[in-house]
């Protein structure tokens, strides 16, 4: 098991235990397109909800960081 070091920030944090967890990252990257038309993002938006996130969204951002995370570990 690798350590998890403490990262200065909460998203540096939540990116590293998420790089543990290669197939909820997965899933979060297809929940959260990268590019939508009308650039809302699906999976934060409601049906009918009146907040719009424009996407690429903030968990994506968190995903593709652990992406990039799990892949660093394993070089
Ligand atoms: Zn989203």
């Amino acid at each position: 098991m690798r350590t998890v070091q403490r990262s200065p920030d909460p998203f540096t944090s939540l990116a590293v235990a998420l790089a543990e967890w290669p197939s909820l990252v997965q899933r979060v990257l297809a929940a959260h397109p990268a590019r939508r038309s009308g650039n809302v993002c699906p999976g934060c938006s409601m049906p009918g909800g009146r907040t719009r996130i424009s996407a690429p969204c903030g968990p994506r951002n968190v995903a593709l960081l652990a992406q990039r995370i799990a892949t660093r570990g394993q070089s």
